[in-house]
């Protein structure tokens, strides 16, 4: 199922499978706002897309 997070700054990832949004999150939050985020944290802001 494909899943959604739409970021607090205003940008929206979406991935195929829990572990295509992980990434998606992991990445953005690491370049954009340098954070580290545990698979648990981006699944859990991740919403049905
Ligand atoms: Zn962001």
């Amino acid at each position: 199922m494909a899943k959604k997070v739409d970021c607090e700054c205003g940008v929206s990832l979406v991935g195929e499978s829990d572990d295509e949004i992980f990434d998606k999150v992991k990445d953005h939050a690491g370049a954009v706002h340098g954070m580290d985020v545990t698979r648990e944290q981006a699944l859990a802001m991740a919403k049905p897309a």
